[in-house]
């Protein structure tokens, strides 16, 4: 008789072990409708910060597997920058123009507040800060919160553009942005802000949304030329800027655009991390990897966990520029995908404390 047991895998359990990450905890209640994960990605340099993301996912793996890739990619974030800060996300499934009440964010606050200040939380995409107003109701484990650091995008934008002139350095010997012709994709939080930064330094800027109101009013107000949504990708510029959302740097795109440089705030600009970055450096267009160069949000948030004040978060968010100068510089000598040696980076300051990711 064969007695043994066939030793079953978890494709989560193994999916964790696979990215490096500590701890996952599914949340789910009936009454209030609430269904949302909370990754905790890794915790050697500090509590686990990164923000809730409310989103109209296709299913829960999908869901889940967001996740797992932003909370990862905050651990990157958080120490490349370095915050004395660990990696992590959550993701409340559902939609945000229709699903929101004070139960909902009451009883997710109670979910964070189990993690005892492992995980703290703040504001991602359809989330603001009256919604965390909710969660601070049952949990002090969260920032962003109005009248405190308040708004973490025009940090975003600030940092943003510091790498943008990093990357401009390193291509042309200058870096002036007066004269650059540069595509801002998504003119919403952080893309307006960037584009007030642009337009001071005399950049011929161009713009492109889904939301024709906003561009008009962007457009008008900054003398921005508005590109069709069709056509931005071929467009003769000098550096392309992605704010929107993320997967923007595909086979498809890559292969269209035209530009020098990429440098924008949007999070998981790589399709496939394995072949985009790659394929950048191929085509021998700069690349700001997304985690370092949009780290301005988390250093606001940042300063708020240490009582500390929003011109130290502006300072810190200027040191954006040394970081992307040093990872872009690398890449181009030692022809590695920019994001490659940012992860590299981030995972020297890591195993510096403690282990290996
Ligand atoms: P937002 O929602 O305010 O703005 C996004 C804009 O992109 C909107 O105006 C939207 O209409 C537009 N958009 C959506 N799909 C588009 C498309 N296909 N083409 C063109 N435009 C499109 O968000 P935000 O806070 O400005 O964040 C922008 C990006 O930066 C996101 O990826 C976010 O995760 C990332 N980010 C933001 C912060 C921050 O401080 N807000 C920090 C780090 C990273």
């Amino acid at each position: 008789m064969n007695n043994k047991i066939e030793f079953l895998e978890n494709p989560i359990i193994s999916q964790m072990s696979s990215m490096g990450h500590d701890q996952i905890l599914f949340c789910s209640d009936n009454e209030t409708g609430l269904k949302a994960i909370i990754a905790i990605h890794d915790t050697t340099l500090g509590p686990a910060l990164g923000g809730t993301r409310m989103w109209r996912y296709n299913n829960e793996l999908e869901a889940l597997n967001d996740v797992l890739r932003l909370s990862r990619g905050m651990t990157y974030k958080n120490a490349i920058s370095n915050l004395a800060l660990g990696g992590g996300k959550a993701v409340i499934i559902g939609d945000s123009k229709t699903m929101k009440s004070e139960a909902l964010f009451r009883r997710f606050g109670k979910f964070v507040d189990s993690l005892a200040g492992n995980y703290i939380t703040a504001e991602d995409v359809g989330i603001s800060p009256s919604d965390m107003v909710w969660v601070s109701k049952e949990t002090n484990h969260v920032v962003g919160l109005p009248g405190k650091s308040g708004d973490p995008s025009p940090v975003t934008a600030y940092g943003t553009y510091m790498g943008m002139k990093a990357c401009t350095k390193l291509k042309y010997g200058s870096d002036d942005l007066n004269g650059k012709k540069i595509l801002v994709q998504g003119v919403g939080h952080v893309g307006e802000y960037l584009v007030e930064y642009l337009s001071k330094e005399g950049a011929e800027i161009f713009i492109s949304d889904i939301h024709q109101d906003t561009l008009s009013r962007i457009s008008k107000e900054y003398g921005a030329t508005q590109v069709d949504l069709k056509d931005m990708y071929d467009l003769d510029m000098d550096i392309y800027a992605p704010c929107a959302l993320g997967g923007t740097l595909n086979d498809e795109t890559i292969t269209r655009l035209r530009c020098q440089i990429v440098a924008g705030a949007a999070n998981n600009q790589l399709k496939d991390e394995d072949i985009h970055g790659r394929a950048l450096l191929d085509k021998e267009i700069l690349y700001a990897p997304d985690f370092a160069v949009n780290a301005g949000g988390v250093i606001n948030c940042f300063s708020e966990v240490e009582g500390l004040s929003s011109d130290w978060a502006l300072q810190k968010a200027q040191d954006i520029y040394h970081t992307i100068y040093d990872i872009v510089q690398r890449s181009q000598n030692e022809k590695i995908p920019a994001h490659l040696i940012a992860m590299k980076m981030a995972e020297e300051k890591i195993n510096a404390v403690h282990k290996p990711l």
